[in-house]
């Protein structure tokens, strides 16, 4: 119904199913009959996922984004011959000038980026809610040097192992389950299904501040699943 309801995540799935360009149709940008304006997220979005496609090797040409109105029917038909030829010489998704990335390379790190959606629509939020008005404002809205720096410092959480008190606050307020908890076990975050919230890292108890925020690096190994169990002070006397 509204360009603005395209998700990067969308346009990433289109390519990742081996589409070899998207085309993005929106109404006349200040012709939205919403106070939403939804067509400028689409714009933003779109500028955004350009520079994400060339990070990963792709041409951004590979997508388009037109703004018309639904009386436009000679235009929409150009449009798309148009960019239908466009693609075409383009050659297949990976292939061509420039581009050269292997099948298997490419569907795995359109895998990652499409992971990482969440994170970069968090981390871009401010400029992705930008309405540009001044089609020279475009280019310079997301850099190519910006998008380098968003993917080589990504930024990845640890639950430190010597810290946990298992008191369960993180795993109740993950929002994709992502934590592994139990009753007096040392809790762990499983990374495949992170999104990278932040929401462990602000709930985590001061008292302990067992979770640790990690920029570009590699994440320790989870802790094995037999040492996890967490023996309070108090108890160890007892025992001994
Ligand atoms: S960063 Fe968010 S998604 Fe990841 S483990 Fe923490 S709360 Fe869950
Ligand atoms: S909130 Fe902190 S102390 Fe509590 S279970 Fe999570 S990581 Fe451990």
């Amino acid at each position: 119904m509204c360009s603005g309801r395209v998700d990067l995540e969308f346009v990433l799935r289109a390519f990742s199913n081996g589409m070899d360009g998207v085309i993005i149709g929106g109404c006349r940008l200040n012709e939205c009959n919403y106070i939403t304006h939804g067509n400028y997220h689409a714009l933003t979005m779109a500028l955004l996922c350009k520079r994400i496609l060339e990070h990963i090797g792709l041409n951004p040409e590979r997508l388009r984004i037109e703004f018309m109105s639904s009386a436009e029917g000679n235009r929409f038909a150009e449009v798309m011959g148009e960019f239908g030829s466009e693609v075409t010489g383009l050659g297949p998704l990976g292939k061509g000038k420039g581009e050269g990335i292997d099948p298997k390379e490419l569907k795995s790190k359109l895998a990652e980026t499409t992971k990482l959606v969440p994170y970069i629509k968090m981390v871009k939020n401010e400029k992705l809610a930008s309405r540009l008005t001044n089609p020279e404002e475009y280019d310079k809205l997301f850099t190519k040097d910006e998008i380098d720096k968003l993917f080589s410092e990504v930024i990845s959480f640890y639950i430190d192992p010597e810290k946990c008190q298992a008191c369960m606050t993180c795993a109740k307020r993950c929002p994709v389950e992502a934590i592994i908890s139990a009753k007096n076990q040392v809790h762990v975050i499983e990374q495949e299904k992170c999104i990278k919230c932040g929401t462990c890292f602000e709930v985590c108890p001061p008292k302990f501040g067992a979770v640790t925020k990690i920029s570009g690096g590699p994440v320790p190994p989870p802790l094995p699943e037999d040492k996890r169990t967490i023996v309070r002070k108090g108890k160890e006397k007892k025992e001994s």
